[in-house]
C-alpha cells in the first residue's frame, strides 16, 4: 500500500511549480512597492527640490517597476492556469475508469468528475494568489509601522476588522448556500430526468402534475439561496465601506502627522497606498480557505477512489482462448445491502456449446450474465476461460474475446460502424461480418446514412429493436470465444428472431460459447444445454431435452395443483 497512485504522483508534479511560484509572488510584492516608494520620492524629493530631471528619472524607473510587474503576474497566472489544465487532463480519464471500476465493484464511486473540477480550480484560481501574496500582509503593516505607529495600529485594526466581516460572512451564509446549492442540483437533475422521460410524461398526461411539485422544490432551493445572498451583499458592501474609512483613517492621521511634523507628505500617500495591497489577501483570506477546503475534501475522495481501485496489471498478452467456459461456486452479494444476489453456481460448458438460461425475474439470470462477462467481480468463486481465471486478465484484453448483449442495450455517441467495431479501430470487413451474422445488415444499409448513421446521445431515432441487431452485432464483432446474450429477443420482430436463430447455429459451427437468456421456445430449440437459475442459484442443469421433459412434468404438475386448489 506504500506505492505511491497515480494522484498522488500527478499532484506532486503538480506542486513541483511550488518554488517558481515563490520566487515570482516574491519578486512581485517587491514591485507593488515601487508605487508608494514613488509616491514617496515624488513628494519628498521632487516637489521639495524641484527637480525635473529627478521626476523623470523616477517615473522612468517606477513604469519599468510596474510593467515588470505586470509580466510576473501573468507569469504566475500562466504557471497556475497550466498547472490546472494539466492536471485535469491527467487526471479526468483515469477517474472515469476508476469510477466505472469502483461502482461495478462496491456499487458506488467515492469520487467523480466533480471532483476533478474543484480540484482543478483551486490550483488554477485566486485561493493560492492569496496563500502566496498572504505571508506579505504582515511585512507590508510593519512597514507602514515603521512610517509610525499609529498609521500601524490603524492598519492591524483595519485587517482585523476585515477578517472578522470575513468569519463572520462564512458563519451566517455557509449552512444556507451549500443546502441551496444542493437543492438546486437535484432540481436541475429533476428537471433533466423529465426531459429524458419526454414520452412516459406525455403519454400519460404527467406533465403538468411533475411541473407542479417541481415548482414548489425550486422555489424552496431559490428562496434560501437568495437569503444567503442577501446576506452576502450586506456583508460585502460593510467590507467595501470599512476599507474606503480605512483609506481616510489613515490619511487624516497621516495628514494629521504631517501637521505635527512627525511624518512628510509622501509618507502619508505611501502609507495609504501600502494598506490597499496589505489589506488585499485578508480580504480574499476567506473564500481562499473555502476553496481550500474544498480542494481538500475533493482530493481526499479521489485519493480514496484511486486507492479502493487497482491499477491495470500489466498486460500479459494471452492467446484466443477457444472457449471452454468453466464456473465453479460463483457468489455475488449486492455491493450495498451485502444480501446474496447469487449463490453457488457452479456450471461447465464445452466450446461451441450453446446454453439457455432459465429462471423467473429478479432469480438472478442478468447477474449471472454480468459476472460471466467479467464486468462484475465475483465475492467469492470464479469464472474461467479456458483455465485462466477472468479476474486475472486485464479487461481490455479479456474483452477482445467476449461478446455480450446486456438486456438493456445502450448505444454509445458514434456511428453505427464505430458502436459495432466497440467504439475501437473501425475494422470495416469484421463491422461487415458481424452486422451479416447479426442479421442486421439490410436493416443498416436501410438507414439513410448506412452505417455511418450517428447513434447515442439521444440524438438516434433508432427503435428498441434496431438497437437490439446493432448491440447483436457488436457482440459479435471479430469473432469471440464466449457470447453472453441477455434477453436477445425481447425487442426483435420476426425478421430478427429468425436473424437471431441463424446467428446461433452459425456460432455453434464457429465453435463460440454461447449462453443464451431466453424463454422463448424456438429460440430454447437450439440449445445444447439449459440451465435454470431459481433466487440466485441454478435448480437445474443438463441436457437440453433432460431439462424440458422435466419441466413439462413438473408443468403438468403444477397446473393439476393450481387447478385442484382453484376446484377447493
Ligand atoms: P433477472 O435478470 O433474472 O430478472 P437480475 O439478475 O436482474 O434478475 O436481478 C436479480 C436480483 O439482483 C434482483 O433481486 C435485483 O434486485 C438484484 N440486483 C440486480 N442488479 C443489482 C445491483 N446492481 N445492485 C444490487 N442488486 C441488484
Ligand atoms: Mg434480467
Amino acid at each position: 500500500m506504500a506505492s505511491k497512485t497515480l494522484f498522488q504522483t500527478t499532484m506532486r508534479t503538480a506542486r513541483s511549480q511550488r518554488f517558481s511560484l515563490l520566487v515570482l509572488s516574491f519578486l512581485a510584492n517587491i514591485l507593488l512597492l515601487a508605487s508608494s516608494i514613488y509616491m514617496l520620492q515624488v513628494f519628498d524629493r521632487v516637489l521639495a527640490s524641484g527637480s525635473l530631471d529627478t521626476l523623470i528619472w523616477l517615473s522612468v524607473i517606477a513604469i519599468f517597476a510596474i510593467i515588470t510587474y505586470g509580466f510576473l503576474e501573468f507569469a504566475r497566472r500562466k504557471i497556475l492556469n497550466r498547472t490546472g489544465a494539466w492536471v485535469a487532463s491527467e487526471l479526468s480519464p483515469a477517474v472515469i475508469k476508476r469510477t466505472i471500476s469502483a461502482r461495478l465493484e462496491h456499487g458506488r464511486s467515492p469520487a467523480g468528475l466533480g471532483d476533478v473540477k474543484d480540484v482543478r480550480n483551486f490550483l488554477a484560481g485566486d485561493a493560492i494568489l492569496a496563500f502566496l501574496d498572504a505571508p506579505w500582509t504582515p511585512v507590508f503593516i510593519t512597514v507602514i509601522w515603521l512610517m509610525h505607529p499609529f498609521l500601524g495600529m490603524i492598519a492591524v485594526a483595519g485587517a482585523i476588522m476585515l477578517f472578522a466581516i470575513g468569519v463572520l460572512h462564512d458563519i451566517l451564509t455557509r449552512h444556507r448556500a451549500s443546502t441551496a446549492a444542493m437543492q438546486m442540483r437535484e432540481v436541475n437533475n429533476d428537471a433533466q430526468a423529465y426531459v429524458e422521460n419526454a414520452e412516459t410524461l406525455a403519454g400519460m398526461g404527467m406533465v403538468e402534475a411533475v411541473l407542479a411539485n417541481w415548482k414548489r422544490s425550486r422555489a424552496q432551493a431559490e428562496a434560501d439561496g437568495s437569503q444567503a445572498e442577501e446576506t452576502s451583499s450586506v456583508l460585502y458592501n460593510l467590507s467595501r465601506s470599512l476599507r474606503l474609512a480605512l483609506q481616510i483613517a489613515i490619511l487624516g492621521t497621516g495628514a494629521a502627522l504631517v501637521l505635527r511634523a512627525e511624518l512628510t507628505a509622501g509618507g502619508m500617500i505611501a502609507a495609504s497606498i501600502i494598506l490597499a495591497r496589505a489589506l488585499s489577501p485578508v480580504e480574499r483570506a476567506i473564500s481562499a480557505w473555502k476553496a481550500f477546503g474544498s480542494y481538500r475534501l475533493a482530493s481526499g475522495r479521489l485519493e480514496r477512489l484511486f486507492r479502493m481501485t487497482a491499477d491495470d496489471q500489466p498486460q500479459v498478452s494471452l492467446p484466443k482462448p477457444e472457449g471452454k467456459l468453466e464456473v465453479t461456486d460463483l457468489r455475488y452479494f449486492s455491493p450495498e445491502t451485502k444480501a446474496p444476489i447469487i449463490r453457488s453456481v457452479s456450471m461447465k460448458l464445452a466450446p461451441g456449446t450453446l446454453c439457455g438460461v432459465l429462471g423467473p425475474s429478479g432469480s438472478g439470470k442478468s447477474s449471472l450474465c454480468r459476472l460471466l462477462v467479467g464486468a462484475w467481480r465475483p465475492n467469492f468463486g470464479e469464472v474461467r476461460l479456458d483455465g485462466a481465471s477472468l479476474s486475472d486478465w486485464n479487461s481490455t484484453e479479456r474483452g477482445k474475446f467476449i461478446g455480450y448483449l446486456p438486456q438493456q442495450t445502450e448505444l454509445f455517441h458514434g456511428t453505427i460502424a464505430q458502436n459495432i467495431a466497440r467504439m475501437g479501430e473501425v475494422d470495416d470487413a469484421a463491422v461487415l461480418a458481424a452486422a451479416r451474422k447479426a442479421g442486421a445488415h439490410g436493416m443498416i444499409l436501410a438507414l439513410e446514412h448506412g452505417y455511418e448513421t450517428e447513434v447515442g446521445n439521444f440524438a438516434d431515432q433508432l427503435s428498441g429493436g434496431q438497437k437490439q441487431r446493432i448491440g447483436l452485432a457488436r457482440a459479435l464483432y471479430k469473432d469471440p470465444s464466449l457470447v453472453v446474450l441477455d434477453e436477445p429477443n425481447s425487442n426483435l420482430d420476426g425478421t430478427g428472431e429468425l436473424a437471431l436463430q441463424q446467428a446461433l447455429v452459425k456460432m455453434r459451427k464457429a465453435g463460440q460459447t454461447v449462453v443464451v437468456v431466453s424463454h422463448v421456445p424456438t429460440l430454447l430449440r437450439h440449445m445444447d444445454k439449459i440451465a435454470v437459475i431459481q433466487d440466485g442459484t441454478v435448480a437445474a442443469f443438463g441436457n437440453r431435452d433432460d431439462i424440458m421433459r422435466d419441466m413439462m412434468a413438473k408443468g403438468r404438475h403444477v397446473t393439476a395443483k393450481s387447478a385442484s386448489q382453484a376446484a377447493e
